[in-house]
């Protein structure tokens, strides 16, 4: 159940391909297994366990054993202080977890580190949660006495994708175990590894049985068994709005399960003349081509103020000459492949219906070398709000610019798409930028930068990118519910209230 793994900087780790399931490696019941792709080099790295409908019944069954039992005894602060020790243990493994995210995934070592450390810093930062929910006491009328408990919900399903596979893990794990709930987690097809590798420190960070259930699996057969599945009282989903209007039906379809969904986007970064524009460009720049392209927020659609476009349109062209594209172990790799041929093959589409729809290619425009999924950073300018490439989410290293004139045709522009999930302004008047982050009609709007992500900030969808908050306190009530307890002290007409 686990392979010997040798990542390109010499390092030879224990890989475990197994079901971690009740604390334990397991097979997959039905003995299928799927392989796990290097999109640097598009060699098989190594095959793991492939869950199906058997597995995620045995994972919840878990999940259920342990919710009811050893889980509902430890205290808030034990809870507490098992994701401490838990996120001690990911910064202790931390070289180890980014060469698995780089080789599995093809983000640069750097990207890789900052992830991991990240996801460490989420859950430690939920750790510090898990003792500071409770209820309220609220007065109605004399004679009774009513309180709210704040109570976890139980077993809860978790599908994640695999364009942040440890920091998604993490966004997930936080919030869900420090409101004492229990979880079965499945990872993206794409990119099992580094989760099995994290799995490892969940048994020594003193978590009992059955509380956190990790499986491989794909989609339509583990997500589905999930999604739909009677034993299940909450799932949360981050992936494509496609899929999440899936999970959601089949959970209405089922037994009405709560749903939380983070999904896609197609955000505008907006540049006003007034801007510092060297900087502008440079959170241009990481807003969309940072992880490839490959983030729900990224800034895809870049509007520019008609007094500078054509000078910011020069220098980001220049600016993106200086990102290395490359094999993601060398230090100065900044733009590693996409994550599989799939993805590769639909954003080439998506570049091709560019170029048939008359935008210009500034720059890039096709792959990269002729090994790995590797494509070009692109540029599309003079790209108008009726096309594909301006209103679909490419999920590649392909930005579309265009001009705009005043903040109301910027505000109505920029609103012009089904998502909702971020935008940003970047001018130095004030009012411009807060008139602005009250007209987008986004989750999450940055001035004068880009992706700056923290896990105290919430972060979630307007629109159709998504249903309720992920990070920060606001994540908590995902994975709580309320329940009222009114108490009659004595009197006897205390049920027609005044
Ligand atoms: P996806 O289908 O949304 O996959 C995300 C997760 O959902 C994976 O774990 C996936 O399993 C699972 N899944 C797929 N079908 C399911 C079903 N019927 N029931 C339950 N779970 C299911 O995304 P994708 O196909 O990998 O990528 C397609 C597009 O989605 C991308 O081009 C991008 O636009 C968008 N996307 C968005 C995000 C985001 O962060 N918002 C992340 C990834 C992708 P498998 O691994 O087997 O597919
Ligand atoms: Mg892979």
């Amino acid at each position: 159940m686990f392979a010997t793994i040798k990542t390109p900087t010499g390092r030879e780790y224990e890989q475990p391909l197994g079901l971690f399931i009740n604390g334990e490696w397991v097979a997959a019941k039905e003995g299928q297994t799927f392989e796990v792709i290097n999109p640097t080099n598009e060699e098989v790295i190594t095959s793991v366990q492939e869950a199906t409908e058997p597995d995620v019944d045995a994972a919840v069954a878990a999940a259920r054993a342990a919710f009811e039992g050893e889980w509902s005894d430890v205290t808030p602060t034990n809870r507490g202080k098992m994701m401490m020790k838990l996120a001690e243990l990911m910064e202790e493994n931390i070289e180890l977890l980014t060469e698995v995210e780089s080789l599995d995934n093809g983000k640069n070592l750097n990207q890789a580190r900052f992830d991991i450390q990240s996801a460490a810093g989420c859950i430690r930062y939920y750790g510090g949660w898990a003792d500071k929910i409770h209820g309220k006491v609220i007065d109605t009328q004399p004679g009774t006495f009513n309180f709210t408990k704040s109570e976890p919900i139980g077993v809860c399903g978790q599908i994640i994708p695999w364009n942040f596979p440890m920091l998604m893990w993490a966004w997930k794990i936080g919030p869900a175990i420090a409101t004492g709930n229990t979880i079965v987690l499945k990872t993206a097809e794409q990119t099992p590894l580094s989760a099995l590798v994290a799995a490892t420190l969940i048994n020594k960070a003193g978590f009992p049985k059955g509380v956190i259930n990790i499986i491989s699996g794909l989609g339509k057969t583990a997500g589905a068994a999930i999604s739909s599945h009677m034993g299940i009282d909450k799932v949360a989903f981050t992936g494509s709005t496609a899929t999440g209007r899936t999970i959601m039906k089949s959970a209405a379809d089922s037994n009405l399960k709560k749903v939380t969904l983070e999904l896609g986007g197609k955000s505008p970064n907006i540049i006003f003349n007034d801007a510092d524009i060297d900087h502008a460009v440079d959170w241009a720049n990481l807003g969309i081509f940072f992880n490839h392209g490959q983030t729900c927020c990224a800034g895809s659609r870049i509007y520019v103020q008609e007094g500078i476009y054509d000078e910011f349109v020069a220098k980001f062209k220049e600016r993106i000459t200086k990102n290395v594209v490359g094999d993601p172990f060398d230090n100065s790799t900044f733009q590693g492949p996409q994550v599989s041929q799939l993805q590769f093959d639909r954003i080439m589409s998506y570049i091709e219906h560019g170029k048939a729809e008359g935008a210009t290619v500034e720059c890039g425009g096709e792959r990269h070398g002729d090994k790995g999924y590797f494509i070009k950073p692109t540029i599309f300018s003079n790209v108008t709000m009726d096309m594909k490439i301006m209103q679909e989410e490419i999920f590649g290293p392909v930005a579309s610019i265009a001009k705009f004139k005043t903040v109301e045709e910027i505000a109505k522009i920029g609103n012009g798409t089904p998502y909702g999930l971020a935008a940003a302004v970047h001018t130095k008047d004030l009012n411009t930028a807060l008139q602005l982050t009250d007209k987008l009609k986004a989750g999450t709007i940055w001035v004068n930068c880009y992706n700056m992500l923290h896990y105290a900030l919430p972060f979630g969808g307007f629109k159709e990118s998504g249903i309720g908050r992920e990070l920060g306190k606001e994540a908590l009530s995902n994975y709580l519910q309320v329940k009222t307890v009114a108490i009659n002290m004595g009197g006897h007409n205390v049920f027609i209230g005044k």
